[in-house]
Parts: structure tokens; C-alpha cells; sequence
């Protein structure tokens, strides 16, 4: 069987891939990972991952947004720069945006801010959302809420909660993102747990590389970084986990990614 994944979250223009990011590329593209959708966290990253989304056709797509943590640099005057971003071609989501209270980097007050408009945004140009939430389930849901009906979609990316999170987020029309998480029999027994209540047609994979290695990857490369082409792993976990078989995980995610992105190869 020949695989053909879409990662939705890697990081690739992070530092980590400066020096191979041709190598983690071809790697992904022979492990199966056949495309991917590269995450914007402020408007440079944003404007970074655009560049190299349209450098690689058909391979990569991009988002664009402003991540909870940098939610103060995310003033009116920006607003205008991320409008240019998400109408280019190959933009694909607003985000990451969202809430993320466990650091609080940003106040609570200034991320729902940074939040509400980039959903406001979203909404008006008619693209989906790529949300990141941490410790702050109650306020992300209720600001979701006032924008039900509005927005055309979206993925809770790096889900790692359980049963009443994962129903929360599917009464909210969201689709549900799992990476590696689900790999650590430890720290992610609860999303274990809940992976086979996710309806097939929510489901989507990602790394979030090079962040979040799998746990239990074999062999572990030395600098423990993690890359596009380790989703194979993260899909047979989940595949475990659901009692299905990684074809029709792997065609599942797939045909979701694409309708949910709109993803079409031009
Ligand atoms: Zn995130």
C-alpha cells in the first residue's frame, strides 16, 4: 500500500530545519507524507511559511496568524496584513490563534482580543481556523460560540484532552487535530482514551514538528527533533487505538484535510 498523508501542523519554517529542509522534505514525501500545511505563528513566521509553501506546489500549504503567546504585537494596524496573507493562494487557515493561559505570555485580556479578531477575520474571508488552546477550555469555547455560524470551519490543533473537551469542540463544528501526544502512554492516557470517539470525518493528523517527537519512536534520532516524515507513526497509534487499519486512517485524514483546507493542487 502506498501511503498518502497530509501533515497539517509542522513548523517547518523553524530554525531547527535551517541547514536540511530539502532532507526533511524528501523524507517526508518517501515516508508517505505526501503534503503538508505549514503553521504560521506571527505575521513574519506567517509571511516565512507563504514564501516556502509557494516554493514547494502541491507539496506545502501555509496559514497565517498570530499565536496566543504574541497576542500583544496584534494590534488594529496589523489587521491589514493579515487580510493580504490569507487572501494569497496558497493560504489556506487563519491561525494559529486561540488561547493559551498556562504561560500567559500575553494577558488573558489582550489573547481574547488578539483571538476574536483574527475569528472576525476569518469569517469575513471565508477561511477556516487553526486554533491552539491551553489551560483556557471555558473562554475558548465560549468566544468559538459567539462565532458559530459564521466561520466556514476550523482544527482544535494538538488536541490533548478528553471526553468533554472532544464533545465541546464536535458541538462547535470543529474538527480535531492529534499528534504524537497520543504516543506517550503516560501523559496522554486520557487522549488514549478518547481517540476512538473522534467521528471519522473530524479526524486529522499532524507532527507539530519539531516539537512534540513521539515517545515512543524507534529509533529516536539524537537531536530529538521531530519532522514531517514521523506521521506514519502518529497514524498507525491512532489506527491502534481505533481498531481500524492505517489505510483507512490514512484515507480518512486525508479526504478530511483536503475538504477542510480546500486544498487543490494549483
Ligand atoms: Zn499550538
Amino acid at each position: 500500500m502506498s501511503l498518502d498523508l497530509i501533515d497539517i501542523g509542522s513548523n517547518l519554517t523553524h530554525d531547527s530545519f535551517a541547514e536540511d529542509r530539502d532532507g526533511v522534505m524528501a523524507r517526508a514525501v518517501q515516508a508517505g507524507v505526501r503534503r503538508q500545511i505549514v503553521t504560521g505563528a506571527d505575521l513574519s513566521s506567517s509571511q516565512q511559511a507563504a514564501t516556502l509553501a509557494a516554493r514547494y506546489p502541491a507539496r506545502l500549504w501555509s496559514t497565517a496568524g498570530v499565536h496566543p503567546h504574541h497576542a500583544q504585537s496584534f494590534a488594529a494596524a496589523q489587521h491589514a496584513e493579515l487580510r493580504a496573507l490569507l487572501n494569497m493562494d496558497r493560504v489556506v487557515a487563519a491561525g494559529e490563534c486561540g488561547l493559551d493561559y498556562f504561560r500567559n505570555i500575553a494577558t488573558p485580556a489582550a489573547q481574547r482580543a488578539a483571538f476574536s479578531a483574527q475569528l472576525e477575520i476569518a469569517a469575513e474571508l471565508r477561511k477556516p481556523v487553526f486554533l491552539h488552546q491551553r489551560d483556557a477550555h471555558s473562554d475558548f469555547a465560549a468566544i468559538l460560540g459567539e462565532f458559530r455560524g459564521k466561520l466556514i470551519g476550523g482544527v482544535a490543533h494538538c488536541f490533548t484532552g478528553g471526553d468533554l473537551e472532544l464533545d465541546a469542540y464536535l458541538a462547535l463544528g470543529l474538527h480535531i487535530g492529534i499528534t504524537g501526544w497520543v504516543c506517550d502512554e503516560r501523559r496522554g492516557q486520557e487522549l488514549r482514551n478518547t481517540v476512538p470517539r473522534i467521528p471519522a470525518d473530524r479526524l486529522l493528523l499532524e507532527t507539530d514538528a519539531p516539537y512534540l517527537l513521539p515517545r515512543d519512536l524507534s529509533p529516536k534520532p539524537k537531536s530529538r527533533r521531530n519532522e514531517p516524515g514521523f506521521l506514519p507513526h502518529i497514524a498507525h497509534t491512532v489506527a491502534d487505538l481505533r481498531g481500524e487499519s492505517l489505510e483507512s486512517v490514512s484515507q480518512a485524514t486525508t479526504r478530511n484535510a483536503v475538504a477542510l483546507f480546500a486544498l487543490t493542487d494549483s
